[in-house]
């Protein structure tokens, strides 16, 4: 086989009929989630396009498996590698807690300057749920993804770190602010106007190739005025810059001061009559007790890497756990991108064969879609639509009497058979 790769040309990824695609497996259930989806892609290419095209899957080293046999956790031609490919998937990899080598999912994030985090969340009747009406989830994701807390600037309590930082508030009058300031650590949380407008400009491109026609801005602006605050600020002007295409709130609200509430309302209307796309936003705390109460008032969220973090697995929830929800890293302008599942390694079910790979599954069907490949995507999700409703399903999403208990393999062979 000569290989092929996958190239950006005038913006544009190019995708041979052969393509080389890398994988990392993962740690903990990493590689059995990893077996049960490559089973289900290599049928869909095949179903989709019968010989015609296929897909040479790259096994590259990262996490606990290459810290073995390299000495480090993330070798370097691991990550030249990515960069030479320019699209990838992987399974989850160990993070330490407190202690230890930094997030390599957040390292490959930043070096690859993946800024768009992008986690469709959907119901896919049949699976189980702790909302009653699961099915009005339907919300895409649009997480920051190389700034805020992430960016792992921190400092230990008593360090000479730590008295650096105290000196400088001190100078800058704010050190009264700190309640204990000898036993604090610190953190920095840098949210940039490039950072956020970026992120917000590629959660609009998506509203408007599919179809979406409400953008929310999630942010705790009340309290992180400066940070937080500014987000939303940037968001609405980015959103501003695509003119008569978009109303936002901002609008709204000069509308109203100009001319009155019955003006700003018809405006409003008008703008939804036309079915320009919307942009509002909404303080985080309020996001969750909303998205609980009304998910069906949001469509696309644009949000920052914290925040995303945080309410893509909660809203993950209402329609059947992290062992289902599907996510995507992705950088629209060099054309990199890696998907990946997005729970962890679940170490306690590692080498059992037992848990869900849905994850992966459908993080390989919105990667198919990122290629264009969107017959392999469509079938992809078709199976696993199939599989759930037919209650053939992982221990996980074996919630009714009926309920055919298969395992990790077996669901992955299921699946593939139903494409
Ligand atoms: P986890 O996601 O590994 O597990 C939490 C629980 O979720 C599990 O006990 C299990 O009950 C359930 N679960 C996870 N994956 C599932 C699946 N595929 N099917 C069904 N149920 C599933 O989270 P954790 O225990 O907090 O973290 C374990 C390790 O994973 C840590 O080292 C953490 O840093 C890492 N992690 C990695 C990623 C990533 O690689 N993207 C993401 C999150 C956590």
């Amino acid at each position: 086989m000569t290989e092929q790769k996958i190239t950006l040309n005038n913006g544009q990824l190019q995708v041979p009929n052969q393509p080389t695609i890398p994988f990392i497996e993962g740690d903990g259930i990493g590689p059995e989630i990893w077996q049960a989806a490559q089973t289900v892609f290599d049928a869909a290419v095949q179903k989709a396009y019968a010989g015609e095209k296929q897909v040479h899957w790259l096994p590259l080293l990262a996490g606990e498996k290459a810290y073995k046999e390299t000495g480090q956790w993330l070798p370097d031609e691991t990550l030249s590698t990515l960069r030479e490919y320019l699209v990838g998937i992987k399974g989850p990899l160990t993070t330490p807690i407190g202690v230890g080598h930094r997030s390599i999912n957040v390292t490959l994030r930043q070096k690859l300057d993946l800024y768009a985090c992008f986690r469709p969340v959907t119901y896919y009747p049949g699976s189980p749920s702790p909302v009653v009406h699961p099915e009005k989830v339907n919300i895409d994701v649009f997480r920051e993804n190389t700034e805020d807390i992430y960016a792992g600037i921190e400092s230990d309590v008593g360090t000479e770190d730590a008295e650096e930082w105290k000196k400088l508030l001190a100078k800058q009058g704010k050190l009264s602010k700190v309640r204990f300031p000898d036993s604090s650590a610190f953190a920095i949380k840098p949210i940039s106007k490039a950072g956020s407008t970026r992120l917000v400009k590629a959660a609009i491109d998506y509203a408007f190739a599919n179809q979406r026609h409400t953008l929310t801005l999630v942010h705790k602006g009340n309290i992180m005025k400066k940070t937080e605050g500014s987000f939303k600020k940037w968001g609405y002007e980015a959103a501003e810059q695509y003119g008569d295409k978009v109303f936002t709130w901002h609008q709204y609200d000069r509308i109203k001061a100009d001319q009155g509430t019955k003006a700003a309302d018809k405006a409003f209307q008008a703008a939804r009559d036309a079915q320009k796309l919307v942009v509002n936003d909404v303080i985080t705390d309020n996001f969750f007790q909303q998205s609980l109460l009304h998910p069906e008032h949001f469509e696309v969220v644009a949000t920052m890497n914290l925040n995303g973090d945080y309410l893509s697995d909660a809203l993950a929830a209402q329609v059947g756990g992290i062992g289902i929800a599907p996510g995507g890293n992705i950088n629209y302008q060099t054309g990199h991108a890696i998907f990946e599942a997005t729970h962890g390694t679940a170490p306690q079910f590692a080498g059992q064969n037992k848990l869900n790979p849905t994850s992966i599954i459908l993080s390989g069907a919105m990667m198919f879609d990122y290629l264009g490949w969107n017959k392999v995507a469509d079938l992809i999700r078709h199976g696993i639509k199939q599989g759930i409703k037919s209650h053939h399903v992982t221990m996980d999403f074996a919630k009714t009497p009926d309920a055919t208990v298969l395992s990790t393999s077996e669901f992955g062979d299921y699946v593939a058979q139903l494409i």
